[in-house]
């Protein structure tokens, strides 16, 4: 493992370079923005530094696609001007100093926080936390208003809702307690990716793998399915699994 740095149009780009068994050069930029590329040891490091000078706008723009993912998502401070994602739209932030209640408030294109003292980020991030987590309860349970009586007439009943924040899964299907678990991290995702998370896991049911059965259900009922996919795949770099 070797660092290595060069520069394109004055950006500095880091790259590490990883020695392995493999056939293919293979260059990626992770989601902490960290440049990897694993070549076999019979590349020149020459030609490795070329591939990255080759691809240094591709790689510019995926490191700046991470660190502004990472600052959505990971380092919140709860500011006004700050981004905040919900139901696939952004919205900046507008703190407001009170005295009285505290509370998050989403006021058609505007998204308000009340709080008594504007620097306390805990308390700031525990109101954050609690509107999400009550929006995603509400719009979850609509949802599934939507969503589950076109399965029924396939025996698959109304299951109930759990929300949990989960690092790697949307959400997940457990049919022994006809339960459905819900990554509250969702609710920042358009409403077509939800309905498609909870349709996903309502056909699980009935068809417990994702196999051929469990893929001609889910395209007949949701035909544009892939789609929502691909939409919920860019609002994180952590969750895939469903
Ligand atoms: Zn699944």
């Amino acid at each position: 493992m070797s660092e290595h740095f060069l520069t394109h149009d004055g950006i500095n780009i880091k790259f590490t370079i990883i020695r392995k068994n493999v056939k293919n050069i293979n260059l990626r930029v992770r989601p902490d923005s960290n440049v990897v590329v694993s070549a076999p040891k019979s590349v020149s490091c020459e030609s490795i530094e070329q591939l990255v000078k080759d691809k240094a706008s591709w790689i510019i723009k995926k490191i700046e696609h991470f660190d502004r993912k990472r600052s959505n998502n990971g380092r919140l401070e709860y500011i006004t001007g700050e981004i905040f994602q919900y139901l696939g739209s952004s919205y900046p932030l507008k703190v407001i100093q009170v005295k009285s209640r505290e509370e998050v408030i989403l006021d058609g294109e505007e998204l308000f926080l009340f709080v008594k003292d504007e620097n306390n980020f805990k308390i700031k991030e525990k109101l954050f936390n609690q509107w999400y987590k009550a929006q995603a309860k509400l719009i979850f349970h609509r949802t599934m208003d939507k969503i589950q009586p076109p399965v029924s007439a396939a025996g698959i009943e109304r299951p109930s809702i759990t929300l949990r924040s989960m690092r790697t899964r949307w959400g997940s299907c457990s049919w022994k307690r006809k339960k459905i678990t819900l990554n509250i991290e969702l609710i920042k995702t358009p409403l077509e990716c939800i309905e498609y998370v909870l349709l996903h896991e309502l056909i699980h049911f009935k068809h417990h793998k994702h196999d051929t059965k469990f893929y001609s259900y889910l395209e007949n009922l949701m035909p544009d399915w892939k789609e929502r996919k691909k939409t919920l795949k860019t609002f994180s770099v952590n969750l895939s699994k469903l």
